[in-house]
């Protein structure tokens, strides 16, 4: 196995909860699997995978990349454990001769998936402006983050995209910055709005007090749940309707796909996004999103968030859908 470093700048740097991030740092992982060669991507961000530094000294360690995957081996470095069952699962894919969803288990042909658009922070009138600009690239849905400010002045903003963007799908991300009274209040405005989901309203533990919030007319989504609780104690709790899934962050396309599967088999929906990860592993979600029927719009628009990249392989959305790749394996190997 061989792994190289990248640093891939941001666009412009982004401001998270877990601090300003300015580059995605991370490391290709080169597989031989019976003379086929497979690619993968670790790009780890610390707060939803181990460091970088971690990620390398788990990516050095692996000597078997197959049999690294087995018992949970690369379980606490979700990041190296994502790139090397990339590599892996590219290598088998290309040997198959078939395009990595098909070889996720679709048994049909998927020539794109649909995605939203994601808008930060920022006035009335800013969100406004970004959500009709969305609206008019023809995306389906559009992703609003909020909790940056208070209940009341986030309403406003909504209401704003909703008196401009009367139709389109209106999602909502707080990434737990409520309490579970600041949460019950705002419901009944959202569902008033028509917002059709509110991810991670909630602390990540709070898995009860999510359930509690549920069949208020907006579905409850987790995301930072689920890295930090898994499937099974999201399930238990009957806390969610949706699943956000970040494969980076959860150790895998494989993981992510049966973490979905598991989900659906409980009633629970999943979607995927990326954690602004490289055209390597953007084009793994993808494939990812291909692989499962009845995918919602996912949050894989994120290649506009950096300004360079490790290839070409994946286009940009185009009327809020992304083209799926139909080579062999995830994405040509270079
Ligand atoms: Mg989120």
């Amino acid at each position: 196995m061989h792994i190289d470093s990248f640093s891939l700048p941001l666009s412009r740097p982004l401001e998270t909860a877990a601090g300003r991030i300015e580059m995605r740092r991370g490391f290709r992982v080169r597989v031989e699997i019976n003379g086929t060669v497979g690619v993968g991507e670790a790009t780890p961000l610390p707060g939803w995978t181990e460091s970088l530094a971690d990620c390398e000294r788990a990516l050095g360690a692996v000597d078997d990349p197959a049999s690294a995957l087995d018992g949970g081996r690369l379980a606490d470095v979700p990041a190296a454990r994502h790139g090397v069952s990339l590599a892996v699962l590219d290598a088998r894919s290309r040997a198959a001769g078939r395009p990595l969803y098909r070889y996720l288990g679709r048994d049909e042909r998927v020539e794109s998936v649909a995605v939203n658009a994601t808008i930060g922070d920022g006035s009335a009138t800013a969100t406004a402006d970004a959500a009709v600009d969305a609206v008019d690239e023809r995306f389906p849905a559009i992703k609003v983050k909020v909790g940056a400010r208070g209940p009341a002045a986030d309403l406003a903003r909504l209401e704003a995209v909703r008196a401009r963007c009367p139709d389109v799908e209106i999602r909502v991300d707080a990434n737990g910055a409520w309490d579970e009274s600041t949460a019950e209040e705002v419901l009944p405005a959202l569902a008033a709005l028509d917002v059709a989901v509110v991810e991670q309203p909630l602390a990540a533990d709070r898995l009860d007090a999510h359930a509690r919030l549920r069949d208020r007319g907006v579905e409850i989504a987790l995301d930072e749940s689920l890295v930090e609780c898994g499937v099974g104690a999201v399930v238990d709790a009957a806390a969610a309707d949706l699943l956000v899934c970040k494969p980076m962050a959860l150790g895998g396309v494989d993981v992510a796909r049966s973490l979905i599967d598991t989900a659906r088999e409980f009633g629970i929906d999943g979607l995927v996004t990326t954690t602004i990860d490289g055209s390597i592993a953007r084009a793994a979600a993808v494939h990812l999103a291909a692989s499962v029927p009845k995918m919602r719009p996912c949050g894989l628009a994120t290649g506009e968030l950096l300004a360079g990249d490790l290839t070409d392989a994946v286009e940009s959305a185009a009327d809020g859908w992304i083209a799926v790749p139909q080579g062999k394996g995830n994405i040509p190997p270079r």
